[in-house]
């Protein structure tokens, strides 16, 4: 899941209401307001008790960059492109902000350090704390006195390795990863919080698809991070508490498949298959075995345009914009060879899978948001809950409308820079929409952009079209096959998209709009 390094940002996940009883100890605090939260690794919750110990709630928060600011920030980061989406973790206590909390990834030599840089509210450095070291070497720059250095930094700070900041011997590349890291993140927290047009994601986030502004009575709203993303619940109910139940239920259980899928999590099911040594096998949960029957279905049906066992090509991909080096022949080369479905064993009967290639990554990104909404569909089902629209980071699933004979007006956002309004828009009722498009994760090596989805046939990033908007029934459906379709550009044969009932509308690059199988609404005009 995820988009650029910030938007593993997956903190602990706290209330954002609620009042406290009697004056609870941070830790206990933090524990309580956590249960079975998402990404809320004992290391994460102790450095924000640290930096924060009179907070009593951690709200998460996802901002999106506009053009202008990215266009301002362009040229001065030094260990990233600008990124388009700002995750990160406001401290408060009785709603008062204390400072806020940013978990971010750099490259050392060549693995990602995790470290979280936590700040006042005027955006100075309190503390960087190192969450993850994998190198062998350079490990020093988790000693305090080291990371004491930054304390006090703020964007107008310039933070020189060798002489704002203190370089040790041996273990260079970390302190100059670490020391641009914190640069790079004080310059975007100042470009954001000082600017009056920062702007949340859900309504001008890098999502391809979102959900008009509606007024309905009866209309209750809640949306938590999950899956790197915004998962924004909308249902028509006067009964509050049901939807409560439901939410939370819906929110628990996307959670536990985040657990399962992620690829950022390092201990998800998936992960530690990825980790595991050719030819051993490891067992999986029936969620995770039903969604790889799936994702091979999927992935047979739409001409392998999606393939989840394209990791190791995704990650070469991702590397390279880290580190801002385009991959060489033979790197994508042996990235793809890799990437080939033959490189893993499923055993369903068993429950169990193994690699059977060194380099081979599962990557169920392009599919596992989709599913979740799925299963979230099912909790709001079984308590009878059906005007809903879900919108989970621009994948949109609707129930029932939000009235008798009326669907949910939602738009298709247009992902070419310097658009000012929406492609598309139309009614959506007991579908989902899903979007693959060039806006929103894709990276940018010495200024040219690619995009985050890779042509599996290549191992390269897929050029097909700006964006690719699928309707289906189910969401897992519409997930896997936008994003093929993104990959095989409307020239992809349609009768995938018949055969389940569905339809899709495709942006070429030279700007026309190509709709299949009935593909409902209206091109925005102006
Ligand atoms: P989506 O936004 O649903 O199109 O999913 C894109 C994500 O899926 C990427 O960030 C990768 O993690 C992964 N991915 C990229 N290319 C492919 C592909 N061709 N097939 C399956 N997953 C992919
Ligand atoms: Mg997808």
């Amino acid at each position: 899941m995820v988009l650029l390094g910030f938007c593993i940002a997956l903190l602990c996940v706290g209330t954002a209401s609620g009042t406290q009883a009697a004056a609870p100890s941070p830790k206990q605090s933090l524990e309580r307001r956590v249960p079975g939260a998402v990404g809320d690794s004992p290391e994460v919750c102790a450095a924000l008790a640290r930096a924060f110990p009179d907070a009593d709630e951690f709200v998460p928060r996802v901002i999106a960059l506009s053009e202008a600011q990215r266009a301002e920030l362009k040229g001065a980061l030094r260990s990233r492109a600008a990124p388009r989406l700002w995750s990160y973790r406001e401290a408060r206590r009785a709603g008062v902000l204390l400072g806020r909390a940013v978990v971010d990834d750099v490259i050392g030599k060549s693995l990602p350090i995790t470290y979280m840089l936590l700040l006042s509210p005027e955006n100075r450095v309190r503390a960087v704390e190192v969450l993850t070291y994998r190198e062998s070497h350079g490990g020093e720059v988790r000693r305090d006195r080291w990371r004491a250095q930054f304390a006090g930094a703020d964007a107008s700070t310039a933070l020189k390795l060798g002489s704002d900041i203190r370089s040790i011997a041996g273990a260079t590349m970390s302190c100059r990863a670490l020391t641009d890291g914190v640069r790079d993140l004080l310059l975007i927290a100042d470009a954001l919080h000082h600017s009056e047009s920062a702007t949340p994601a859900w309504t001008a986030g890098p999502a391809a698809t979102s959900a008009g502004p509606l007024a309905h009575e009866g209309l209750q709203v809640r949306e938590q991070l999950l899956m790197g993303t915004l998962l924004e619940l909308r249902v028509v109910t006067q009964d509050r508490a049901r939807f409560d139940a439901a939410a939370d239920a819906g929110f628990a259980r996307v959670a536990e498949l985040e657990s399962l899928w992620s690829t950022w999590r390092e201990d998800s099911e998936i992960s530690r298959l990825n980790a595991a040594s050719v030819g051993q096998w490891c067992s999986l949960s029936s969620a995770t075995l039903e969604l790889v029957a799936r994702a091979k279905e999927l992935g047979g049906a739409s001409a392998n345009g999606f393939a989840m066992e394209s990791g190791a090509a995704v990650e070469l991909w991702r590397r390279a914009e880290q580190l801002q080096r385009a991959p060489s022949n033979a790197e994508i080369a042996a990235a793809l060879e890799a990437s080939q479905a033959g490189a893993f064993q499923w055993d369903f009967e068993g429950g169990r899978a193994r690699r059977l290639h060194g380099s081979a990554r599962i990557d169920l990104g392009a599919i596992g948001k989709g599913a979740a909404l799925d299963a979230l569909a099912r909790e709001f089902e079984a308590r009878e809950l059906r005007r809903a629209l879900f919108n989970f980071g621009g994948q949109l699933l609707a129930m029932e409308g939000p009235q008798d004979g009326a669907g949910w007006p939602v738009q298709i956002r247009d992902p070419r820079p310097g658009a000012t309004q929406a492609l598309w828009e139309l009614e959506l009722r007991n579908a989902s929409l899903a979007t693959s498009a060039d806006d929103q994760r894709g990276g940018a090596i010495d200024g040219l952009r690619f995009s985050h989805i890779i042509d599996p046939r290549t191992g390269r990033p897929a050029q097909g079209s700006w964006s690719c908007s699928v309707l289906a029934r189910s969401a897992t459906e519409a997930d896997a096959l936008s994003t093929a379709c993104f990959v095989l550009g409307a020239t992809a044969d349609s009768e995938t998209l018949t055969k389940r009932n569905a339809s899709r509308l495709v942006l070429e690059f030279d700007g026309r709009i190509l709709r299949h199988n009935g593909f409902p609404g209206l091109a925005v005009t102006p």
